[in-house]
């Protein structure tokens, strides 16, 4: 729960340390995009993307997170500096993002889920929104055996979804859930349930799920991933750094050292033989890691790797657990405000 008081105070303490020493700042968006449905605020419009862009270049302090990091390596100060990165490799950070960043010439690092590259399919929780929260019929009762469990959900009255009912809660994410909604209820429940899984269990499930809905297999044009070539023409030009976010995205603390490794490596290895160049930068999936994590990526060559732990990056930051911020469907002043409280302020959007 958020407690009003105690979020403002936080904003004033990061405002008297930015002022006592210099700090970055990594952001993270995920999609550029609009879309009727969007359970975990990935989407930030291209109309308020162009408006965030237009603060930071008035700010004049984005740089490649590579030099971030070069900075952190030399132990020099930190001066004030923005990174932006987006995170699993959607096909519209390249049809929506890349032109946006090259028309106000700011660098981005993109990291790339390289198992959804090569197979063509929604990433599973996009899966879930596709068969429950779009309208529709379902069958009135959904029975699934999770880990040797049995749960049991009743649609009732959700169990037929009209167009009215989608539009009236179409809005509803993890912030704002919304009990009388059955279906998104459901849609968190499943997602708690079979996130820590491992992949070919949590496929299977969805399969079953997708059976008892009558639901295709069919990717959503709104839902692409970036395909091979669109990933090698997204790290065209100077400004589009690619970096890894392993194969299948999983919750890498959860999975055996073995697993961490191949996840890490082959995701490395994958994109360095497309791009022919070293993938230096990684990101861990749903921010999740744990101290052998770290070691594995570093091992594996990694000069730096971004977590989602909300923060500025400062002189002694782990280079392996760097903070982000996680952007929101803001617009330039919201952004612009949001980014003061992290020490980066004179930037008031003044968006006409
Ligand atoms: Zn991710």
């Amino acid at each position: 729960m958020k407690i009003p008081g105690i979020s403002r105070l936080r904003g004033v303490v990061r405002r008297v340390e930015n002022r006592l020493a210099p700090s970055g700042l990594i952001l993270l968006y995920h999609r550029v995009t609009e879309l009727g449905s969007d359970p975990w605020s990935l989407c930030v419009s291209p109309q308020h993307f162009a408006e965030h862009l237009e603060v930071l270049q008035k700010l004049g302090v984005t740089v490649p997170l590579q030099q971030m990091n070069h900075t952190l390596q030399s132990g020099k100060r930190l001066e004030r500096q923005v990174v932006v990165t987006f995170d699993d490799g959607y096909a519209d950070n390249l049809h929506n993002a890349k032109p946006l960043l090259e028309r106000y010439g700011i660098p981005a690092t993109i990291f790339l889920t390289t198992g959804y590259m090569v197979q063509e399919e929604e990433f599973w929780w996009d899966e879930l929104d596709r068969i429950l929260l779009q309208p529709g019929c379902l069958p009135s009762v959904l029975s699934l055996s999770v880990s040797g469990r049995n749960y049991k959900w009743e649609l009732s009255k959700d169990g037929d979804y009209s167009e009215q009912d989608y539009q009236y809660n179409r809005r509803l994410n993890w912030k704002k859930k919304n009990i009388s909604s059955i279906r998104h209820s459901i849609y968190y429940s499943l997602y708690k349930l079979l996130y820590s899984l491992p992949k070919h269990e949590r496929a299977h499930l969805i399969d079953q799920i997708r059976i008892w809905a009558g639901a295709s297999t069919q990717v959503r044009p709104t839902h692409c991933t970036l395909t091979q070539s669109q990933m090698l023409e997204l790290a065209q030009g100077e400004l589009i750094e690619i970096g890894a976010h392993t194969i299948t995205h999983p919750f890498l603390a959860t999975l055996p050292s073995q697993a961490q490794q191949e996840e890490i490596t082959s995701s490395k290895t994958l994109l360095e033989e497309i791009l022919e160049r070293r993938i230096t930068s990684f990101a861990y999936p749903h921010g999740n890691f744990g101290s052998e994590t770290k070691t594995i990526v570093q091992e594996a060559g990694f000069s730096c790797a971004c977590s989602t732990t909300t923060g500025n990056v400062r002189k002694n930051s782990d280079r392996y657990a760097l903070p982000r911020v996680v952007v929101e469907d803001w617009d330039g002043d919201e952004f612009a405000r949001r980014l003061s409280v992290y020490g980066f302020v004179g930037a008031g959007s003044q968006i006409s």
